[in-house]
C-alpha cells in the first residue's frame, strides 16, 4: 500500500515559505531586473541630455569657434566626460569629428557610415559603424547655428557602463531580498516553535482521549488561546467521561430492571406449563405475573418520559391553572392505593378556594402524582400525609409531607438521579423504578423553579416545589 507523507504544521510552513521564496525570487530576477534596467536607461538618457545641453550653453553656443579653434575645448570636455562617464564628440556639419574625448586626433567622417543618429536626439545600442568600438547610448544635440561652426555635440555612454549600473542596483535589490527572506525564515521558525509545543500537547491529549476514553488533563501553562483551548478540551473530556460512565450505568440499570421481572414471569409461566404449580394456586402466581407486567409497563412509560424530557428543552404548554384543584384530583386518583394502607390526606388549605399558578398543568399533575405516590409507598400503615400550599412573593409553594421511613442524609443528594433508590426503600417498594423523582426534577427545572426535600430517617420526608403565581 502506498504510504503518504504526513502533513504537519512544520512541513506546511516550510512548503509555504519555499513557494513564497521561489515566486518572489522569480519575480525579482525577471521583472525586477528589467524594471531596474529600464529605469537606469531612462535616468542615463536624462542625465546625458542635461549634461549635453549644459555644455552647449556654457561653453559652445556663446563662442564663435572655427573647426580648428574648437579643439581647445577638448580639456574641459574631457573633464565633463569623466564626470558623466561617457565619451563626448563634436561633429561638424560636413561629418568630420573634430573633437573626441576618446581619441586625441580623430580622423573619422560620420557620413562614411550611417549618420542618421545625428538627426534623432537619442539612439540606443549604436556603435557609429564601429567607430565607438562598443554599443552605446548616443545623445546628440545640434549646436546653435552661428557664423563659424555648425554641427552636433554627441554624448555616448557605453552599454556596458549602463549595464554595470543596472547590475549594481539589482545586486542591492537582491541583497535586500535575501535579508528579508532571512528575517521571514526566522519569523516562520519562531511561529513554528511557539505553536508546535502546545499544539503537540493538544493533539496528543485529544488522541489519547479518543483511544482510551480516559481524561488525564492537558497541561498548558499559558493564558493565551492554547491555554484556553486546553482548558476547554479538559472540560469537554471530563464531561464526556462522565457521560460515558453515566451511559454505562444507565444501560446496566435498564437491563437489570427489565431482566428481573422477565425472569420471574418466565419462571412462573414455565412452572405452570410444566404442571408444577397446582391449579388452585395458579391465581396467586398469575397475580404475581400481573404485578411484574405492571412493573415493566411502568418502567417503559417512565423511560420514554426520561428520554423525552432529558433532551434540551421540555416542551411546556404553559397555562393558568388552580394548584388546589390539581392536588385534589391527584389525591382522589390515589385514594384507592392510600386506602389499602389506611392512609389519609390532610390539607392545609381550602381546596374550594382556587390558587392560580402558571405552568404546564399535565406535567405538574405528573409531579404531584409521583410525590404523593412516593409518600404513600414509603409511609407506614394508618398514617396521614400532609399536603399544604402557601405563597411568598410571586411564588406558590406546595409541600407533600409524610411520616414514613425517611431518607438518610447522605443519600438525599442522589435521589434525583435516574434509577436511584435508597437502601431503606428497597424492601418497601418493588414496583419502583427510581425514575419518578428525576422526571419530576426535570419538569420543575424546565419551569425554572425549584424542588427540594427535607427528610429524617424514621420521622418522615417533606418534598417542596415552587411555581410562579398567576
Ligand atoms: P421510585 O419510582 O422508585 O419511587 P423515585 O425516583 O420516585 O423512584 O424515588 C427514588 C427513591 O427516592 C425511592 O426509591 C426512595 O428510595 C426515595 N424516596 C422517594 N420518595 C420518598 C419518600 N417520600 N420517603 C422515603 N424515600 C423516598
Amino acid at each position: 500500500m502506498k504510504k503518504y507523507m504526513k502533513t504537519t504544521l512544520g512541513r506546511k510552513l516550510a512548503a509555504f515559505y519555499f513557494v513564497l521564496f521561489a515566486v518572489s525570487f522569480y519575480f525579482i530576477v525577471t521583472f525586477g531586473r528589467d524594471y531596474i534596467y529600464d529605469k537606469v536607461i531612462s535616468e542615463s538618457k536624462q542625465n546625458l541630455r542635461s549634461a549635453c545641453s549644459t555644455l552647449l550653453d556654457s561653453h559652445i553656443s556663446q563662442q564663435s569657434y572655427t573647426k580648428d579653434s574648437i579643439r581647445v575645448l577638448r580639456t574641459q570636455m574631457k573633464m565633463a566626460s569623466e564626470t558623466s562617464n561617457c565619451r563626448i564628440l563634436i561633429i561638424c556639419d560636413d561629418g568630420d569629428i573634430v573633437v573626441d574625448t576618446g581619441d586625441e586626433n580623430p580622423t573619422y567622417n560620420v557620413y562614411h557610415g550611417n549618420a542618421s543618429f545625428l538627426r534623432s536626439e537619442c539612439t540606443m545600442d549604436y556603435t557609429m559603424d564601429n567607430y565607438l568600438k562598443e554599443p552605446s547610448l548616443c545623445i546628440s544635440l545640434q549646436m546653435e547655428r552661428n557664423a563659424y561652426l555648425n554641427g552636433y555635440l554627441v554624448f555616448a555612454q557605453s552599454n556596458s557602463f549602463i549595464q554595470s549600473r543596472a547590475d549594481y542596483y539589482f545586486n542591492i535589490l537582491l541583497s535586500l531580498f535575501y535579508l528579508m527572506a532571512g528575517i521571514l525564515a526566522l519569523a516562520f521558525i519562531g511561529i513554528y516553535v511557539f505553536n508546535f509545543r502546545p499544539l503537540h500537547k493538544l493533539r496528543n491529549g485529544a488522541k489519547d482521549f479518543s483511544i482510551t476514553h480516559e481524561n488525564p488533563p492537558i497541561i498548558i501553562h499559558s493564558n493565551d488561546e492554547y491555554g484556553e483551548l486546553a482548558q476547554t478540551l479538559n472540560i469537554i473530556g471530563a464531561e464526556l467521561s462522565k457521560f460515558d460512565e453515566y451511559q454505562r450505568k444507565f444501560i446496566s440499570n435498564i437491563s437489570h430492571d427489565f431482566r428481573s421481572p422477565l425472569t420471574s414471569i418466565r419462571g412462573y409461566i414455565q412452572a405452570m406449563a410444566d404442571g408444577i404449580i397446582p391449579p388452585e394456586e395458579q391465581e396467586k402466581y398469575l397475580n404475581i405475573i400481573l404485578f411484574e407486567t405492571d412493573r415493566l409497563t411502568k418502567l417503559t412509560t417512565e423511560l420514554l418520559d426520561v428520554n423525552k424530557y432529558s433532551r434540551e428543552n421540555i416542551f411546556l404548554e404553559i397555562t393558568k391553572f388552580d394548584i388546589h384543584e390539581a392536588i385534589h384530583s391527584t389525591t382522589e386518583s390515589l385514594k384507592g392505593t392510600a386506602g389499602e394502607k389506611n392512609i389519609s390526606f390532610e390539607f392545609s388549605f381550602d381546596y374550594t378556594v382556587p390558587l392560580p399558578v402558571q405552568g404546564d398543568a399535565d406535567k405538574i399533575q405528573q409531579v404531584l402524582h409521583n410525590l404523593i405516590d412516593n409518600a404513600i409507598k414509603f409511609s407506614n400503615n394508618n398514617s396521614c400525609i400532609h399536603i399544604s400550599t402557601w405563597t411568598r412573593g410571586d411564588k406558590v409553594f406546595t409541600s407533600i409531607k409524610d411520616t414514613g421511613i425517611g431518607i438518610p442524609k447522605e443519600e438525599q443528594g442522589n435521589i434525583w438521579e435516574r434509577f436511584y433508590k435508597t437502601d431503606l426503600s428497597r424492601g418497601k417498594d418493588r414496583l419502583g423504578t427510581g425514575l419518578g423523582l428525576s422526571i419530576s426534577k426535570e419538569i420543575i427545572d424546565a419551569h425554572r423553579q425549584t424542588i427540594d426535600v427535607v427528610s429524617t430517617v424514621g420521622v418522615g420526608s417533606e418534598f417542596i416545589f415552587t411555581l410562579p403565581r398567576a
